[in-house]
């Protein structure tokens, strides 16, 4: 267990809602949902989750923290908007969706093998590398997430595109030896690092 996740269900002793409500973008929207069932029902993925949202604020508000955070049914959220625009209490349910995520991953609790957050994962580190997505770098680290022969497969698999994209110059192979960046990298990283302490001093955390 992480030591921030230990911190806060210290810090919270049990109340989850009030633990949503002071760590997850929008939480305190959560008390705010009547059950109606209406995002559940306008999600064009809702029935294949374990937990469409209007479970999920009825898990939050029952204290199923552990059932909750550990959960694949948020990164499943597509940004589709379905759920806001037709919520009669006008809950900001995707933002909601995606804060919970984003909070399950700072405690560690998010699900490991989820390739939606295996990609957002990937997706940040090419991107903050240089201020550029490096299509070629990041399409191959995507290929290869789930293991090398995975990775050969897909590879092969995926080969005529690639080379139709090379010829069209959608695609350079240079970009494996460097590749295009901002103008000020160094700066972009001073910046996401002073944002990132500002967040953690926001949040009470310290190197979690
Ligand atoms: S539509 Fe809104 S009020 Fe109804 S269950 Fe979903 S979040 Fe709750
Ligand atoms: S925004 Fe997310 S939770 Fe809302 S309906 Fe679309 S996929 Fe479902």
């Amino acid at each position: 267990m992480s030591d921030y996740n230990q911190q806060m269900i210290e810090q919270f002793r049990g109340n989850f809602l009030k633990e949503v409500e002071s760590n997850v973008e929008e939480g305190e929207w959560v008390k705010m949902c009547m059950q109606c069932g209406v995002c559940s029902g306008s999600c064009p993925f809702g029935p294949h989750w374990a937990h469409p949202p209007q479970e999920i604020f009825m898990m939050i508000r029952e204290g199923e923290r552990e059932q909750v955070l550990t959960s694949d049914s948020m990164w499943m959220c597509t940004s589709c908007y379905n759920c806001i625009v037709r919520c009669p209490r006008g809950l900001p349910i995707t933002h909601i969706m995606h804060g919970l995520a984003t909070y399950a991953k700072r405690l560690g609790l998010a699900p490991k093998e989820q390739p939606t957050a295996k990609f957002a994962q990937l997706f940040w580190d090419n991107l903050t590398k240089t201020g550029r997505v490096n299509e070629l770098k990041l399409g191959l680290a995507l290929y290869f997430m789930n293991g090398f022969s995975e990775g050969i497969k897909t590879s092969l698999k995926m080969k005529d595109i690639g080379l139709g994209m090379w010829k069209t110059k959608r695609l350079n192979p240079m970009e494996m030896v460097g590749g295009h960046s901002c103008k000020d990298t160094k700066g972009l990283q001073a910046i996401l690092a002073k944002a990132q302490e500002i967040e953690d001093a926001k949040i009470g955390r310290s190197g979690a």
